[in-house]
């Protein structure tokens, strides 16, 4: 059997052109393939479905879960992997919801591209053949969600965008790639830990909100109580190892009576610490005053995590256990 090609649009798919000039999309699933013969030469099948062709901005949990579901399917009809083309802006966010919820052995691979079809020297073609040739490897199976971008083969749990514009813009800053596509084969060097179980369709999603504030210099409190004023769950990107003005620190003790707050860096790498510091504001204090620590996990993928638990159900407990898990 062959791979499921899923297709959602973003750059990779952007042949298009308006009236000012600006790219749209254009390509569907046929004609992205059509352009690397070399995926003709694998010798297997590729079974294409064009989902929806959006902006990557646009994309939302109902989306992601919507495509995991129909990948599962195709999973079961025999395919042996999933490749998904979709924007880049949002995908570190994506690959890890869809990591989080995929319960197959069969390996969910993303990409898209960098550079639209019309430029010089396009990525698409080159990502979307390392893509499939990683998800009918059976070097991928048992990884989850998968990252190709650049011949490197990233882990869904420790991806970011890195960069606006480059073409090895998908980094793992804590850990590096898990493997490199070379000469046409998935070279899998190391096997990041997996989830102990994949987490079932939430209930609650429409109704669930999970904030997210960037702590700053200078910050305002008026302006996180906002931010968590309708929210069920919050994150709070703290400075450094999770450090935030001490005025903040009342406040954000307040909230975690009320809802799960969950600590993380803004620094884009690295974990926020547990007993380093401890003047007010610090980790240390933060946790005392009931926020969870994120560890090791970004702020993007702490709220993909925290808003999937929560519409689950989960109660405080659980959300603690997940983040000691996942972090
Ligand atoms: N703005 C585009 C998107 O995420 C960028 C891309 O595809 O790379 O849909």
């Amino acid at each position: 059997m062959g791979v499921a090609l899923f297709t959602l649009g973003g750059t990779i798919s952007m042949a298009g052109r308006t009236h000012g000039g600006e790219s749209v999309r254009r390509l569907n699933g046929a004609d992205l393939t059509a352009a690397v013969p070399d995926l003709a030469r694998l010798g297997m099948t590729l079974d294409i479905h064009d989902i929806d062709a959006v902006p990557s901005a646009n994309l939302t949990f109902t989306h992601v879960l919507d495509l995991v579901d129909c990948a599962s399917h195709a999973v079961k009809a025999g395919a042996r992997g999933v490749v998904v083309t979709q924007g880049t802006d949002t995908l570190e966010e994506t690959a890890f919801l869809a990591d989080l919820v995929w319960p197959h052995t069969e390996p969910f691979v993303l990409t898209g591209a960098m550079r639209n079809p019309t430029l010089a020297g396009p990525d698409g073609p080159a990502n979307l053949l390392a893509a499939t040739r990683t998800a009918a490897s059976p070097a991928s199976h048992g990884l989850g969600a998968l990252v190709v971008f650049n011949d490197e083969i990233h882990a869904a749990r420790w991806v970011r965008k890195t960069h606006s514009t480059s073409t090895a813009a998908f980094a793992s800053p804590n850990t590096g790639p898990i493997g490199h596509v070379i000469e046409g084969h998935a070279r899998v060097l190391t096997t990041p830990a997996r989830h102990r179980t994949s987490y079932p369709r939430p209930e609650a999603l429409d109704t669930t909100r999970v904030g997210l504030h960037t702590v700053t210099l200078d910050d305002d409190a008026d302006i996180v109580a906002a931010v968590a004023e309708k929210s069920h769950g919050l994150v709070i990107a703290g400075f450094g190892v999770g450090h935030v003005p001490s005025e903040l620190a009342d406040l954000l003790g307040t909230l975690a009576e009320r809802m799960p707050v969950v600590l993380t860096s803004r620094t884009g790498s690295g974990s926020v610490l547990r007993h380093t510091y401890g003047s007010v504001g610090s980790e240390a204090d933060l946790q005392r005053r009931g926020l969870i620590n994120g560890g090791l996990l970004d702020p993007y993928k702490a709220r993909i995590l925290l808003r999937l638990m929560l519409a689950g159900g989960a109660d405080r407990e659980a959300v603690i256990a997940a983040f000691a898990d996942h972090g």
